[in-house]
Formats: C-alpha cells, structure tokens, sequence
C-alpha cells in the first residue's frame, strides 16, 4: 500500500512562499499565528462580495431551483479540487485556497448574460470584464478596513485573482499587468486554480443540466468522457436508478481530469525541473491536462456550450436578464439620484463606472428586485 499522505511542510522550491511575496499595496505587519496567504484566504471569506456568491448563478438563475450550483458552492468546489492538486504537487496550498475562493468575486448577477450585457454597455467607457472586476473588488470595492479600501491583498493573491485582462487594460495596472503584455506564466498555484475552475464547471454544469432536464444521458454518451464512464457505470450499478448512476458518473470524470492535470503537472514540473517560485514564471505552462485528456475536456465544453448555455430555454432566461441590466443601466446613468447614497457620491466623479460596480455588485434576486422598484409604479 503506498503512503497516501502528503507532508504540507514540505513545499517544493517552485512553490509560492509568502516570507518571499511581493507584498501588499499598502503595507501592514506581518500577521501573527498565520502566514500573509493564509490572512489573504481569510479576508476572502470574510468580505460581503464572498457573501453574495452565494445569490448569484452562472447558468440557472438564482430562484430556478434550490439545488443548482451557485458562485459561492462553485468557488469552493473550485477550492476544493485546486487544493488537492496543490497539495499533491507541494504548490502552496493557502494562496491556492485563496485565489480560487476570490475568482468570481467580480461576477454580475446573471451569470454570463449579465457580463455580456454590462460589457455592452460600458463600451464607450472601457467595457467590464469580469476577472478585472474580481480585482477591483478585492483591491478597492470592498470597503472594511479603516487604512485602506479593498482587501489589500498580496501581490501574488492579486495576480491569480486577475486570470485574463485585455492588453489595453494590463497597461494600465503596471507590475500586475505585465505578464499579460509580456507573455509570461503567473505563479503554478494561479495556474492550477485556473484549471480546477474548468474541472468544477464542466462537471458541475452536466450535473444541473440533467438535473434541470435540459440535457439528457443518451444525448451525454455520446460525449467521450461522459460516455466510457457512463457506460462502465451502467455495467457496475445496472439497477442504482438514474440519479445515482449520474453521480457515479460525475465523480470518476473528476476523477480523470484531476488525475491526469496531477500527472501530467508532475512530469512537465520535473522536465522543467524550476528551481524557484520565480524561475517557473519564465517557463511555459507547467500546470497542463495531457494532450489526450485536454481534448475530452474540450469536447465537452463544446457540447455543453452548443446543448446546454445555448438551449433555448437558457437563452429565454439570459435575454431577460440582460433586458434588466440594460434598464438599470440607463435609468441610473440617466439619473444618478436613484442610487444609494454612497454610489451617488461616487458617481459625481466617475457617473458610468460606478453604476457597472453597482450593478455588478447585485445578486440575481436584487437585481431582479431593483428592476421591479425602478420599473413598476406600485413598487417602492
Ligand atoms: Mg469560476
């Protein structure tokens, strides 16, 4: 039987070491009984943005039905599965928890639809994108400390938190900007919490789909990594009923995309052979699906893309949320005076940005809400 335990203590030359961070915005002493990553995690939790996941969705909204993933069981799915791998790996597991926990701290309500409606509408003003938004919650939005605004978060927390940014908005964040400009890699834990996503979506978006009826197994066995374990399943558990057979299904998909992104990390990291967190940043991508596996995922993210986030029933939902966030819009740019108090103020310096971190900031039932108050006359 091999040794299944893995020593936290031991964490490899190339993972992040928060004695070596790049430090904070503003600088504060260094926390005691904790390290500066395990305080970043920490202050995630704690933050009324991390609350709020809890009413925002991606592809169902937020009253369709109590059992569908929300932001908030996504995000700590996504900690969950990234905080395996890293432990595996001797990545650091703290920044990995925290990076994961904070990626969709910026997302509007509505999920996707929400985001492309919003990004439309800031257009003349320099769109919305979500990953940046994560960043401005956590660097400014987020108001709890009496020294600074936002979190104040560690560089290398920042730096994962900001996964993708177009080249005109990295030149406009410096240092943080860079690697975008530069074509470099951010830390392995950022790299690793940016995959763990996509395990937690795809799998978590099948299971909603069959479970919202809007996807069915026969139409999901003909998807490779559906099908091979759908089919062994069936063969083991003939008589479970669907639902189990479901489950059972899912977790041996999480099963081989974790497995493989492990193996795979492990031998593109021994090739690489980097000898510090910092030399990993001029390689290329050592946290890696194989070849192989990467084109199942692929092929699923396809399917779910055309068969699920493009169903018609999906599209009715997103059309309408995106009516709401075009109405909010206009009506608080056309009258600033709507807004709550402390956006009002805001919004006399920057009108158009402030009405996006508004909206941005509202969940799926708030928003909903809102649209109600600002539209119908026997609402208050
Ligand atoms: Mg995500």
């Amino acid at each position: 039987m091999p040794d299944q335990r893995v020593d936290v203590r031991s964490r490899a030359p190339w993972a992040a070491d928060p004695l070596a961070s790049r430090g904070r915005l503003h600088p504060e002493p260094p926390p005691e009984g904790r390290d500066a990553f395990q305080r970043d995690r920490d202050r995630i939790v704690h933050c009324s943005a991390f609350r709020r996941l809890e009413y925002k969705t991606q592809v169902f909204v937020n009253h369709e039905g109590d059992l569908f993933r929300t932001r908030l069981t996504h995000s700590i799915e996504v900690a969950q599965i990234a905080r395996t791998v890293a432990r595996r790996l001797r990545l650091n597991e703290d920044l990995t928890e925290a990076i994961s926990l904070a990626h969709d701290l910026g997302h509007t309500p509505f999920g996707h639809a929400g985001q492309d409606a919003l990004n439309r509408c800031m257009q003349p003003w320099g769109g919305f994108e979500h990953n940046l938004q994560s960043l401005r919650v956590v660097d400014e939005l987020e108001e709890r400390y009496g020294d600074f605004d936002g979190l104040n978060l560690c560089f290398e927390t920042r730096e994962g938190v900001l996964k993708h940014c177009s080249a005109a908005n990295a030149a406009r964040l410096g240092e943080l900007g860079r690697r975008f400009i530069e074509r470099t890699q951010p830390s392995l834990e950022a790299q690793l919490a940016n995959l763990a996503d996509e395990v937690a979506y795809v799998n978590h978006d099948v299971d909603d789909g069959i479970r919202s009826g809007l996807l069915n197994v026969r139409q999901l066995s003909e998807v490779d990594l559906f099908g091979r374990h759908h089919r062994e399943v069936l063969r083991r558990f003939p008589d479970v009923g669907e639902r189990r057979q479901v489950y059972e299904t899912i977790r041996r998909m999480i099963n081989e995309l974790v497995t493989d992104l492990t193996h795979t990390s492990e031998a593109l990291i021994r090739a690489n052979d980097p000898r510090s967190a910092a030399a990993v940043r001029q390689a290329a991508a050592l946290i890696a699906f194989s070849e192989q596996v990467g084109a199942r995922a692929r092929q699923l993210k396809q399917f779910l893309f055309e068969n699920l986030y493009r169903h018609s029933q999906v599209l009715r939902m997103t059309s309408k949320a995106a009516r709401i966030v075009n109405e909010l819009f206009a009506a608080f740019v056309d009258d600033s005076r709507l807004l709550p108090d402390d956006h009002r103020r805001k919004a006399e310096r920057q009108l158009h940005r402030t009405v996006a971190d508004y909206i941005a900031g509202m969940t799926d039932r708030y928003a909903i809400k809102e649209h109600r108050r600002l539209f119908s006359i026997d609402e208050t």
